[in-house]
């Protein structure tokens, strides 16, 4: 799961599967292009050996090849596009709007831009993008898939795998898919059904029906060489680093198994030095369908570590923090957990952007063997453009009398804490069920906001030990209040926005926040804060405890309300906004 660390990423997926319609003006680029402010991220690589160098040009290799992966995957047309939009980076181009059509691509990671009006408009002249992108057939309506699975429940698990493409069962499709079979034979290996299942569906064809390949299938010739680079990424740096390579080649392995758990329990549990990458297809944010395809993406990171290992043995005893949260009963909680403080050197096709955190793998059967791991990304969380429009946003609405208190430093702890949240507190029901199957499409709701209520939570016992100062108490707390600061009325499926909004009520009732109207202004009782935050988070525990959705429903329905107040701070704070979109440059990639 990743962090999004601005506003409009929740806005920008607001306008969807409307009508074709006309292409983005030049205006309205340029009206975009002013409201774009660009993020550099260039991390200090004179620390690594020359073999850390060597394997680095290979992995940023494998991660164009995924960049590839993950354009293709969201549009049929990636191919086309790639003539249609000039590559910036290698030359000075053909004019302005040569230049501006550049730049929207790379900004929206794709075709298709989003106005400042939240519409969504081609900037070429390609389809429209379709809900299912391009793993699923082009522009299926989801009724119909629906349909093909009652008739075939059987289907499901297979057509609805995180890493498969669905495509329809025509006879083109299945022989296209039979000589790239032909083409990989490792697949046939790894893979000893599939040639036995396609040539029986190739003696029925049906254009009404539907099958599904995995994405080693579906995108091997890129995963081939994916693969390749991952391994000698390996070799070179097996005598330095021999956990990262060990990994390395699980991972290179895993992408042709479309199996990611050796890789993931490598990825895990390995004591890695300085590089480190998350590979692969992970978050399932550009399926619009059914929200369970993953993406492809990279990020290559480069880890501090010395503050790596201090953060380690200052997390260490998560046990007593698992005990003092309020509700009856306490699970047993992993001693260790892998957490790592990284500079972000680049990112790639779907990681690309400027998520502050990561929390990874997702799978549930894989999170209960080996665990997750936390990328903390220091250079986005504390880019001084990124913090001062954080900055600008909090002086917009607070009273100021508070404005002080605003300090990347909590930002960061908080964020960090939110990760560590996600441990603990209920993974299942009382009855033993997991609580996205209890609590269903709630489920994220409850899960993010008890990972913001606990970060809050464990705050003062963190005090109590030394781990925060009082300064650094405050940044956190003030942070805490920055975070539920919302621009735009949440959807109510977008769940970030939705506990946010349910946050920033309960404290304006409980007396944690004061809202003076007349000045369009918030103030903090900070002496009532941890008293607040407790009483929330016991509600949001007994809720995942009980796993009981229709009360899990009306506790949002009471708290996610929109108000003239939360429209006036709203508009306060888009009055201070400079800068609506983030263009992150790489300079390890020459930008
Ligand atoms: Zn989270």
């Amino acid at each position: 799961v990743a962090v999004a660390g601005v506003a409009w990423i929740a806005s920008a997926v607001i306008a969807q599967g409307a009508p074709p319609r006309p292409l983005l003006t030049e205006a309205q680029a340029r009206d975009i292009l002013a409201r774009t402010t660009e993020v550099r991220l260039s991390p200090e690589l004179s620390g690594l050996s020359a073999a850390e160098r060597d394997a680095l040009d290979l992995l940023l290799r494998a991660g164009r090849v995924l960049h590839g992966l993950y354009e293709l995957s969201n549009h049929r047309d990636a191919g086309r596009m790639r003539q249609l939009i000039p590559d910036t980076t290698r030359g000075p181009g053909r004019g302005r709007q040569h230049r501006d059509r550049a730049l929207l691509y790379r900004l929206f990671r794709g075709p298709i831009a989003t106005t400042l009006e939240n519409r969504r408009l081609p900037i070429v002249p390609v389809d429209t993008i379709m809900p299912g992108r391009n793993v699923y057939p082009w522009g299926v309506a989801k009724e119909e898939i629906e349909r093909y699975l009652e008739a075939t429940p059987g289907a499901r698990p297979r057509l609805l795998h995180p890493r498969t493409v669905v495509r329809r069962a025509t006879a083109e499709a299945l022989r296209a898919d039979l000589a790239l079979l032909g083409r990989h034979p490792a697949l046939r290996v790894l893979h000893p059904a599939l040639e036995t299942d396609l040539r029986a569906r190739l003696r029925r064809p049906e254009a009404g029906s539907f099958y599904a390949v995995p994405y080693a299938l579906a995108f091997a010739d890129s995963l081939m060489l994916v693969t390749t680079l991952l391994q000698s990424a390996a070799d070179r740096i097996e005598g330095g680093d021999a956990d990262f390579a060990g990994y390395l080649r699980h991972r290179a392995r895993d992408l042709l198994a479309n199996d990611y758990e050796a890789g993931d329990a490598a990825w895990v549990t390995g004591r890695f030095d300085r590089l480190n990458a998350q590979l692969g297809a992970y978050e399932t944010y550009d399926d619009e369908l059914y929200g369970v395809k993953a993406f492809h993406g990279a990020s290559i990171l480069l880890r501090d570590t010395a503050r790596s290992e201090r953060l380690r043995r200052a997390i260490g005893g998560l046990q007593d923090f698992e005990n003092s949260l309020p509700q009856a009963t306490h699970k047993r909680v992993r001693d260790e957990i892998s957490v790592g403080i990284y500079d972000v050197i680049a990112d790639f096709g779907e990681a690309r952007g400027t998520n502050t955190a990561s929390i990874l793998p997702n799978e549930n059967a894989t999170v209960r063997r080996y665990g997750r791991t936390i990328l903390m990304r220091r250079n986005i969380l504390l880019h001084p453009v990124l913090v001062a429009e954080s900055r600008r946003t909090w002086s917009a609405v607070v009273h100021p009398d508070h404005h002080a208190d605003f300090d990347p430093e909590g930002g960061f702890q908080r964020t960090l804490w939110h990760e560590i949240g996600h441990y603990l507190g209920p993974d299942q029901d009382r009855s033993g069920r997991a609580l996205d199957l209890a609590l269903e499409e709630e489920s994220g709701t409850f899960e993010e906001m008890k990972a913001d209520l606990v970060a809050l939570y464990v705050a003062r016992e963190l005090r109590r030990r030394g781990y925060y100062d009082d300064r650094g108490l405050r940044g956190v707390y003030a942070s805490g209040i920055g975070r539920v600061l919302l621009k735009n009325r949440p959807r109510r499926d977008q769940v970030y926005g939705t506990m946010q909004l349910m946050q920033i009520n309960w404290y304006l009732d409980r007396g944690l926040l004061e809202y003076d109207a007349g000045r369009r202004r918030l103030r903090i009782r900070f002496d009532r804060y941890h008293e607040v935050v407790a009483a929330l988070l016991r509600e949001i525990l007994a809720i995942q405890g009980a796993g009981d959705r229709a009360a899990a429903e009306r506790f949002i329905a009471r708290w996610a309300r929109w108000d003239d107040r939360h429209e006036a701070l709203a508009e306060a704070m888009r009055e201070q906004e400079t800068s609506r979109f983030r263009l992150v440059r790489y300079a390890v990639l020459g930008e």
